[in-house]
């Protein structure tokens, strides 16, 4: 099959598969690896150690596929432009946008199987493999090179005309495809109101400090938050969208500021919000088995058991900060003493007891 038929396929492809966006970029190796390892020289991946573990292969995707010469990116709508949550419920942590409906990973995997299935069987002989952020692949540069958008200075993948609400997945493949799709000149500008919005101060332009970032330490973070960073957590239970709020590419008035900028396409049913807060004190009697059964279907499961009450007991601190509530600060003193809890939420306990300080003190419990 020729590169441009093997192209015009794979396209087709994806459009019939229902992603929102497809483009084809040459699988060569990183043009920013030097970022990258000053990025990981300064620690700013935190704990994330398989980051630094795998990085030549993120920086090479022939390392990932042997003999990789093509990628097919493509991205999913998660969430529309302009979408505004209300206020969080009394006593609720917020969930960032991509993890309220069902887990993105099997949304896009089962699709891009189906996709290098077809393709095996139009190019026998050749190889293909789908990734979906479980490979190590560098899925934000590839999508820029092959037109999907540009990389913002929070460092999300931004679409003219769709925003940065895209969950990006790929197939690399031993065959050669026509590159598909222009670079997208970056339209940030003089903007900062990412940077200037960030509540603990993670972005410099074009690069996020790891362990400033609320969607890392609430979703990757398996060790205690540094109390400095507690208050800034505001209600956030899982992730944060923050910076995604503010930037004017996600504006539902915004106008496309490309040329031939894509119309938008619907979002998949699959991505339709099941929760976009969590009651917290809920969260706090969760055992396995109800977490289980609560994020059945979820990314959310990502986090474990212990990080998710660390989570919710930092949020309730927040909200205790703001308005005291007997009941629950009653629920945060029984968890501090708990030896039945893991240590890391009796640590997060403990913390929030000594914020709230004397007006802890001050409420007196309900019994
Ligand atoms: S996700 Fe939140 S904490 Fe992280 S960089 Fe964006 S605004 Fe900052
Ligand atoms: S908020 Fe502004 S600077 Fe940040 S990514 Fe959006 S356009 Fe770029």
């Amino acid at each position: 099959m020729s590169p441009d038929a093997a192209a015009t396929l794979a396209l087709r492809l994806c459009e019939e598969l229902g992603f929102a966006a497809a483009g084809i970029a040459e699988a060569v190796p990183s043009a920013h690896a030097d970022n990258l390892r000053d990025w990981l020289a300064q620690g700013k991946h935190g704990s994330m150690e398989y980051l630094a573990r795998h990085v030549e292969t993120r920086l090479d995707p022939a390392r990932v596929l042997p003999g990789a010469r093509s990628a097919i990116v493509v991205a999913d709508r998660y969430a529309e432009r302009g979408s505004v949550d209300g206020l969080t419920p009394p006593m609720h942590g917020r969930v960032a946008r991509y993890a309220r409906g069902r887990d993105y990973h099997a949304v896009i995997k089962r699709r891009l199987h189906a996709l290098c299935d077809r393709l095996r069987e139009a190019m026998p002989g050749e190889a293909f493999r789908a990734v979906v952020d479980t490979a190590p692949v560098l899925e934000r540069e590839l999508a820029a090179r092959a037109g999907i958008g540009w990389v913002g200075k929070h460092t999300l993948v931004i679409r003219p005309g769709l925003g940065s609400y895209l969950l990006l997945g790929g197939v690399l493949t031993t065959a050669t495809l026509t590159l598909a799709g222009e670079p997208v000149a970056d339209h940030c500008g003089t903007c900062t109101r990412c940077i200037d919005a960030c509540p603990t101060r993670a972005i410099t332009p074009y690069s996020v400090d790891a362990r400033r970032c609320i969607s890392y330490l609430t979703i990757e973070r398996r060790l205690p938050i540094d109390p400095s960073l507690h208050a800034p957590l505001g209600d956030w239970l899982y992730g944060c969208d923050i910076c995604q709020e503010v930037c004017p590419h996600n504006s539902a008035s915004t106008e496309r500021p490309a040329r031939n900028a894509p119309a938008q396409s619907p979002m998949r049913e699959d991505y339709a919000p099941r929760f976009a807060s969590l009651d917290l004190l809920e969260v706090l009697g969760w055992g396995a088995a109800d977490r289980s059964r609560a994020l059945s279907g979820s990314a959310m499961k990502r986090a474990t058991l212990a990080m998710l009450k660390r989570n919710a007991i930092l949020v309730l601190g927040n909200v205790l900060a703001r308005a005291p509530h007997a009941a629950a600060l009653e629920r945060v003193r029984a968890i501090a003493g708990d030896g039945d809890e893991p240590e890391m939420v009796r640590e997060a306990a403990r913390a929030v007891l000594a914020r709230l300080g004397d007006s802890a003190r001050r409420t007196s419990p309900t019994r």
